[in-house]
């Protein structure tokens, strides 16, 4: 049996994240060994989320570190009072 692209498409979001059976991946996976427009799309689509991923890693630091420095600022303006 082979599936289609479209059926690729509507779990590919479920497959990069791992949370297709393993039948529907072996599926996928055969698809894409021979389906040039689905192995863009994976391409694609992982890269979206690699942004949306990267975007998360970099805010959480930065306002972190905004919160440290006023934390910081406190304490350092504290003793001298
Ligand atoms: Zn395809």
């Amino acid at each position: 049996m082979r599936i289609d692209c479209k059926h690729v498409w509507e779990h590919i979001s479920a497959y990069i994240d791992g949370e297709v059976d393993e039948h529907l991946r072996a599926e996928i996976d055969s698809h894409l060994e021979t389906c040039e427009i689905c192995s863009a799309v994976l391409d694609s689509t992982r890269n979206v989320v690699i942004l949306m991923a990267d975007e998360r890693v970099f805010k959480l630091p930065a306002g972190f570190s905004e919160r440290l420095h006023a934390h910081i600022e406190r304490e350092l303006e504290e003793p001298s009072r």
